[in-house]
This record gives C-alpha cells, sequence and structure tokens, in this order.
C-alpha cells in the first residue's frame, strides 16, 4: 500500500500462505510476489530476501523499518505456487521453483512402470511441466522432445468461465508430427484441475494418431478440494479428481478409471508426500489444503464443509457467494 505522503507499506499474512520477496540496494526498495521480478529490475540476488509472515515492513523517505504484527510461528507456504503459479526462475521462501519442479520429474520418474525402448519418448505440457519433464527423460535415460508447441497467444485456461476456456484449450497446443510419429509418449503435466485442456489436448492426439501410445503423467497429486486464500479454482463439483477418488484415496483402479475418461493409455499422478519432499519443506509448513482437504485456518476448515455439502447437492457456485449468516 502506498498512501498520499509517499509511505510504502507492504506486509505478508500470518502464515505466509501468499509469498513476499523485498530487495534493498541503497537507496532503493523494491518488493513483489515473486523474486524474477526484482532480479529483472536489477537487484542483485543476494539483496533479495523473503519478508517474514506476519510482519509489516515500512518504508518512509529514507527510513525503513520492520514490524511484526502477527506472533503465530505456524506457517502454511502455498505449495501450489512452487509446482503452477511462480515462474521458474523465482525462488520463495529460500526454495527454488526451477529445483522442486525437477525433483517433481524424479519422484515421476522413481514410479514409472511402463516399458522403456528407444520408441520412447518424454513430451512436456508447455511451459511449467518442462523442468519435471526434462528430469524425468534424464532419469530414464530417453529423450524429453518438444511434440507440442505452445500458442503463446492464448492464456491460461483454468481461471476462465466454461467455454472460454474450452476454446483457448483448443487453440492452446500445436502437436508436432515429426516428434510424436509412431512413439510411446510419456506426457507430462503440471497439475490437473478440472481436465478441460487435458481432455481437449488428448482427443486432439488421439484424432491425429500419431502417438502410438499417451501415458500421462502428472507432476502433482489428485486437486480434490477449493482454494480459498486467493486463487479462484473451482469448486469440488467442478473439479477432475473428486468423482474417481475411492474413500478419498487414490488406487491404481481410480487412475485408470481417470485414463479412460480423459482418452490416455495410462495416468498416474505424484503421492502427497512427494511434494513437500520435492520443495524440501516440512509437509507441516505448507498449505496442502486443495490437495488434502485439510486448511490451515478455520475459516477455510468452515468454507470447505460448506463447499462439500453443496457438491453432494450437485451445486456449482462458489462457496464464498453463499448467504453470509452461513458462511460465517
Ligand atoms: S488451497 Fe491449494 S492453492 Fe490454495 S493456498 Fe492452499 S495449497 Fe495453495
Amino acid at each position: 500500500m502506498l498512501d498520499a505522503c509517499g509511505r510504502l507499506l507492504v506486509a505478508r499474512d500470518p502464515l505466509g500462505i501468499r509469498p513476499m520477496e523485498i530487495a534493498q540496494d541503497g537507496p532503493l526498495i523494491a518488493a513483489a510476489s515473486e523474486s524474477v521480478a526484482l532480479l529483472n529490475l536489477g537487484f542483485p540476488p543476494e539483496s533479495i530476501r523473503s519478508l517474514e509472515p506476519g510482519t509489516a515492513m515500512l518504508v518512509d523517505g529514507d527510513r525503513v523499518r520492520f514490524e511484526r504484527f502477527s506472533e503465530t510461528t505456524q506457517r502454511a507456504h502455498c505449495f501450489f505456487e512452487w509446482i503452477y503459479f511462480a515462474n521458474v526462475a523465482s525462488s520463495m521462501d529460500e526454495r527454488s521453483v526451477y529445483l522442486t519442479r525437477k525433483r517433481l520429474g524424479e519422484e515421476l520418474a522413481r514410479l514409472e512402470t511402463i516399458p522403456i525402448d528407444s520408441e520412447t519418448v518424454v513430451v512436456p505440457v508447455p511451459d511449467t511441466s518442462k523442468a519435471a519433464a526434462d528430469a524425468m527423460a534424464y532419469r530414464l535415460s530417453i529423450p524429453s522432445v518438444e511434440g507440442l508447441i505452445r500458442n503463446r497467444y492464448t492464456g491460461r485456461t483454468f481461471i476462465d468461465g466454461a467455454s472460454s476456456r474450452r476454446q483457448k484449450a483448443e487453440s492452446k497446443y500445436t502437436p508436432l508430427r515429426e516428434v510424436l510419429e509412431g512413439k510411446r509418449v510419456i506426457l507430462v503435466e503440471d497439475s490437473i484441475v478440472r481436465s478441460t485442456t487435458m481432455k481437449v489436448l488428448l482427443g486432439r492426439m488421439r484424432s491425429l494418431g500419431w502417438a502410438r501410445e499417451i501415458h500421462v503423467r502428472i507432476a502433482c497429486p489428485p486437486i480434490i478440494a477449493p482454494c480459498f486464500y486467493g486463487i479462484d479454482m473451482s469448486t469440488i463439483h467442478e473439479l477432475f479428481a473428486p468423482k474417481f477418488l475411492e474413500d478419498g484415496q487414490l488406487t491404481e483402479e481410480s487412475q485408470r478409471k481417470m485414463a479412460e475418461v480423459l482418452g490416455a493409455d495410462t495416468l498416474r499422478y505424484l503421492p502427497i508426500d512427494s511434494v513437500a519432499r520435492s520443495i524440501d519443506l516440512d509437509s507441516s509448513w505448507l498449505c496442502q489444503a486443495c490437495i488434502s482437504g485439510s486448511y490451515p485456518t478455520p475459516a477455510g476448515e468452515r468454507l470447505y464443509e460448506i463447499a462439500y455439502g453443496r457438491s453432494l447437492d450437485a451445486e456449482t457456485g462458489r462457496t464464498y457467494e453463499s448467504p453470509p449468516a452461513i458462511i460465517s
């Protein structure tokens, strides 16, 4: 916040759910949610650090002071920042986005069971999954190749309305015959939220018929619950994974059914414990609510109960659109 007198206030939520990076170089001060923005402004890497959760930085002329406004020592950093939201060149809370995604790919390689031969290739769904795909391919000693080219003029799809999402998904990637023909393709994606993009993409690849087999690997566990901490993700009803889980568990059979619906030969997600290992933070320091259904705040728990009840009635409205009396 910048007030009318030119005083700057930068604050971070008490649990550190969202990231906040600050930089100070001589008289220059800047803050951004991602370190890459500060690096690109010309701040030296050693001048950039994370703002402690529950702390505010106040800048008044040439005076800078830090003030703690919450005493909680609990942390709940959003794991999805490292997996999907953040720029791959960023670091948050001293953990690199690139190295996290690389380790997620290594976890996928460790779990791989399909036969690997000279006709097997890894293809990333551009761009977020590239680091994971490259690391997976390296571990499996097979090539990671660009079998899908991203159309730079189509935006992200997961926060759009249904029809514009489908339209965008259709023009989002161009499959390359030269790369895919006759191949057993391990298709690596960062996550599946509603599955619109994945269904459209697999439908297109199948109708072109170039790839011999398509095995989908997701560098994230299934998204089973909505986010109430700033990401307008979806209602439970709209999410792809929840209806396939058996007693809330991801099984071989549930993944087989998901693969069938998507049009893939096989599908595999990462288990939840891969996430903390890959970020290199204890899971108690992470918000993993959208993959576990367990929220780090009482308000989150309450909203999830409402969202769950609404999903049983197949209601599609956002939980925070419920009457205030129900939420409070
Ligand atoms: S619910 Fe998911 S997207 Fe939202 S803050 Fe938690 S981990 Fe991040």
